[in-house]
């Protein structure tokens, strides 16, 4: 330990404040941890944002299989401060997007057009390296992981070459961020995982920092009927804003409308995007859904309840799909840089996305205020050191 400790700091351990959790139910602790310096293939990236996903919140919950204690945070943008060995696909001052599963290109799901799939993803809840090790620290010598292997609640994190993309010079940080894990996860549910067709009925679960991009990319691909079902009058504003045609507090008053308004025939697509995934949301989203029907799945919910429980009868009768969505079925490498063209050209509305923007001591109340209703994004704005 003491051998090891040394060699790092020849080769530059840095201290970095962190947001961690070290139990559930206790919230985000700040404090100060080391950070080795990175190893083969692994980049130490200085962040600039970082986006507050309902991902991390599931940590502080209780309802994630993560490793504790973690450093959250696995949306965020910033500068590559320093490179190890072998690393070509960035350099240092490189300003680059973290996508949350890395795109290795070699594996069978990247060389398949799968990188949403990516063996490289496989330590995303203990933030354990391949090596077998860990580069965050605290000050007692555990070792603490970043979330996803990422860790963007923290001034500077090391992290795989591989999660790395190009952030253009013109993108804004704060958007670069957003497109590392809520944008495509929600575009991409809607565009490829569900595969919207133009003249299609969609109905969207859940109007936050996901779903309003499910609603994006149903619009863009062409949908007649984008219906979103979400109990917040705020969210259900803004997702007419990003192009649904109708909006619901409740999921019966939805099915009512798509009943109607489709004469019966039922809705082509469902999408969850709910922050917690429930039972009775599984169910709505499938009974919605028509003849061929497909019901896509992009949310978690409770640790101990299991939100899928549908009578198999519901599935076959109308021959209906049932099907998980990670990182919208997006291969983060082509889509990245696809979903900040459409930005660029104003066919995807993200400055819409950021609803306030938080420093990183004030992480607890950025939750308070997600859970609360408030943010369909909230944008933690890392210190300039
Ligand atoms: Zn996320
Ligand atoms: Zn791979």
């Amino acid at each position: 330990m003491s051998q090891a400790t040394t060699q790092a700091t020849a080769l530059g351990t840095i201290t970095t404040r962190a947001a961690i959790v070290r139990a559930p139910h206790t919230g985000w602790e700040l404090t100060e941890l080391q950070l080795d310096a990175p190893k083969a293939h692994e980049v130490r990236i200085k962040f600039h944002a970082a986006g507050l996903c309902h991902s991390d919140h599931h940590i502080t919950e209780g309802d994630a299989p993560v490793r504790l204690p973690v450093v959250g945070g696995h949306e965020g943008a910033g500068v590559v401060e320093s490179v190890g060995p072998h690393v070509s696909r960035v350099k240092p001052g490189d300003r680059v997007v973290c996508s949350y599963i890395p795109a290795c290109g070699k594996c069978r799901s990247c060389s398949t057009g799968h990188q949403n799939m990516c063996d490289e993803g496989r330590n995303a809840g203990t933030g354990m390296f391949p090596d077998g090790t860990w580069r965050f620290h605290d000050g007692s010598g555990t070792d603490i992981g970043g979330f996803c292997t990422l860790g963007t609640f923290s001034q500077y994190a090391v992290v795989l070459e591989w999660a790395c993309i190009k952030l253009p010079d013109d993108i804004p940080f704060e958007i670069g961020s957003l497109v590392g894990c809520g944008v495509p996860t929600g575009w991409g549910s809607a565009v490829y995982a569900a595969g919207v067709r133009a003249g299609q009925t969609v109905v969207i679960y859940g109007a936050g920092g996901v779903g309003s991009n499910a609603v994006q990319g149903a619009r863009y691909a062409g949908a007649k009927n984008v219906v979103v079902v979400d109990p917040v009058e705020f969210k259900r504003d803004m997702a007419k804003v990003f192009g649904a045609t109708h909006t619901f507090a409740d999921a019966q008053a939805a099915h009512e409308f798509v009943v109607d308004t489709t004469h019966g025939q039922l809705a082509d697509h469902a999408i969850c995007t709910p922050g917690v995934l429930t039972g009775d949301i599984v169910q709505a989203a499938t009974l919605v859904t028509g003849k061929g029907g497909k019901v896509t799945i992009t949310a978690v919910g409770k640790v101990t309840e299991k939100s899928v429980n549908v009578h198999a009868g519901l599935l076959i009768g109308y021959q209906r799909q049932l099907r998980g969505a990670l990182f919208g079925d997006c291969n983060p490498l082509y889509d990245v840089p696809r979903l900040l063209g459409l930005y660029r050209s104003g066919d995807l509305k993200l400055d819409e996305l950021v609803t306030r923007r938080y420093r990183l001591d004030e992480v607890n109340q950025a939750y308070q205020d997600m859970v609360d209703g408030k943010n369909i994004r909230g944008v933690l704005i890392h210190e300039p050191a």
